[in-house]
């Protein structure tokens, strides 16, 4: 029987409704999480690490790294096949995207959670724990980075995002689709994208901030993070990479004074591309030093930020990384 070491920190899979207040609260331990899906034991032998049991909003960076450090020890673990996360799905997609940075093995790390908590019929956490195991044993699952099974689909840490507040199937790659599926016969991957760049396991540049577009908005905020000495700053503009306008001095004065600015699209699929002139434009962006996130995701962009700075990367290094997600 292969061996799956699941590591857990809280979400609605780990959760019950209280029935004080009628709000679901994190409360099942890891322990009594695998007691309580004996299909579990038909897929692999289960080992368990609880780093905690939150929410997944209150999760940060830090505990991102923490849970990346437990994850590598795991994988050097030859007796280990295959590591499953279970996570809150609010911020899943970022986990799995601070952990794809960082880990570098061959060994899967599947992360998975629950749209229904365990006090609410139809639960869907049982499934997707079976289901991430299975995909986490899978030989073809092998060297493909930090992935998420979720419903049944099987998408890249890079592409996933959560993109419905209460639907079973809220997991989706906008642009680029599930990799694989997990069926009764077994695990499907009919993908198999680049890993995504690297990072070294450093502790993250907490001062980075994200700042989204939206119509009329003036640079408020992108002067007080000037003035708060921030360390990066990341803005999701709207369409192929474009902002306000009115927005332009304050985006010269951050670059000006050795604030990396990186700039997203608040669209869920597509890279930003430098195509427009008037201002605001993405093309006068470009030469206002702003440094392109290619098809990455806000917060997605905002982390690898976080720990590009935390590993010492400078100006030139920032540039050439974030190049690499252009493809
Ligand atoms: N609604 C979230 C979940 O489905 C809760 C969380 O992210 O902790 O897991």
């Amino acid at each position: 029987m292969p061996r799956v070491h699941l590591v857990t920190t809280g979400g609605t899979i780990a959760s019950r409704v209280d029935p004080q207040t009628g709000a679901a609260v994190p409360a099942v331990r890891a322990e009594e999480l695998v007691a309580g899906v004996p299909a579990l034991g038909r897929v692999a032998e289960i080992a368990v690490t609880e780093i905690c049991l939150e929410s997944s909003w209150n999760l940060g960076p830090d505990r991102i790294a923490e849970v990346a450090r437990a994850a590598r020890a795991i994988q050097a673990d030859p007796e280990v096949a295959g590591v499953v996360v279970t996570h809150g799905t609010d911020t899943l997609e970022e986990t799995a995207f601070g952990l794809d940075l960082l880990l570098d093995g061959d060994t899967p790390v599947v992360l998975t959670g629950a749209m229904r908590d365990a006090s609410t019929a139809g639960a869907d956490g049982p499934r997707n724990l079976v289901s991430a195991a299975r995909v986490a044993v899978a030989p073809a699952a092998r060297g493909l980075g930090v992935l998420v099974a979720m419903n049944d689909e099987i998408h890249a840490a890079r592409w996933v995002m959560k993109t419905h507040t209460t639907a079973l199937g809220t997991f989706a790659s906008p642009g680029a689709g599930p990799l694989g599926a997990v069926d009764g016969e077994g695990v499907r991957v009919f993908a198999r994208p680049a890993r995504t760049p690297q990072l070294p396991l450093a502790s993250p540049e907490p001062r980075v901030y994200l700042v989204k577009m939206a119509s009329g908005m003036d640079d408020l905020l992108l002067r007080a993070l000037l003035d708060a000495r921030v360390r990066g700053v990341v803005i999701e503009g709207s369409g192929a990479g474009n902002v306000c306008g009115g927005w332009e001095g304050a985006i010269a004065a951050l670059v000006q004074a050795g604030v990396p600015v990186v700039l997203s699209s608040r669209c869920p699929g597509g890279r930003v591309t430098p195509t427009y002139g008037a201002p605001g434009g993405g093309r006068r962006l470009e030469g206002l030093g702003v440094i392109a996130a290619g098809a990455l995701s806000g917060p997605k962009a905002r982390l690898a930020l976080m720990f590009a700075l935390g590993a010492g990367l400078d100006a030139a290094g920032l540039r050439a990384y974030f190049d690499r997600f252009a493809g």
